[in-house]
């Protein structure tokens, strides 16, 4: 795991440096903008963390031109504690905010589950953007059927996503219950069968999705 941090402050990024040291998780520090952009191009880096405010540009623009070529995880760091601030980094494609000052603690938490996230994202595109008409795109939230977007809800997305993780394998209504309505509750299970079938129906095709008696669904391949 490599970490590029992008920080003027110098006593800001040595403790960043620093910190990330004690956790076995290497750190490239820059401290100005146009280093952060061709670095990020250079060391093809796992993760960055971005401080906002920067003597030559601005965080947010280092942040829109980085994300122009790259999916790499982007951690904003800054003092700004402003709401628009969060909101615009957000929009420019950061993965995550996180308000000076901070602890390292809280730091390396937020790098860990970005990078289980993206892990996970990642291998579901893989595993399904080869071969398959539906192609399942995890960081842009979008379903794809033979190229073109499939219009799912928010929660319509989850169900699909899930089911793709392992394409062909059978889920369980109660693991599915559990893991995208964060629920056990047995009257949910109404809620279920009307999103499955909701998916199916703008799928084109009810085989998209094979009910399996007596245990659950999984994604098929009409
Ligand atoms: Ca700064």
């Amino acid at each position: 795991m490599r970490v590029l941090v992008i920080e003027d402050d110098d006593a800001v990024a040595d403790g960043i440096v620093d910190g990330l040291a004690d956790r076995a998780i290497v750190a490239t520090r820059v401290a100005s903008g146009l280093a952060g952009i061709e670095s990020a191009a250079e060391l093809h880096p796992d993760l960055i963390v971005l401080d906002l405010g920067l003597p030559d540009i601005d965080g947010t623009e280092v942040c829109r031109r980085i994300r122009a070529t790259s999916s790499v995880p982007i951690i904003i760091v800054s003092a700004r504690d402003e709401e628009v601030d969060r909101v615009v980094a957000l929009e420019l494609g950061a993965d995550d905010y996180i308000v000076k000052p901070f602890g390292m603690r809280e730091l390396v938490a937020r790098i860990h589950a970005i990078t289980r996230r993206t892990t996970v994202g990642a291998s579901v595109s893989r595993d399904d953007g080869e071969g398959s008409r539906l192609v399942i795109d995890s960081r842009a939230r979008r379903v794809l059927l033979d190229g073109e977007p499939v219009h799912l809800t928010p929660r319509e997305f989850d169900v699909v996503e899930y089911l793709a993780r392992d394409r062909g394998a059978v889920y369980r209504r109660t693991d599915i219950l559990r893991d995208v309505w964060d629920t056990t509750w047995f009257g949910t299970a109404k809620t279920l069968d009307a999103h499955i079938a909701a998916v199916r129906k703008k799928l084109g095709d009810p085989a998209w999705i094979e009910s399996v008696r007596g245990v659950g669904f999984r994604l098929g391949e009409p």
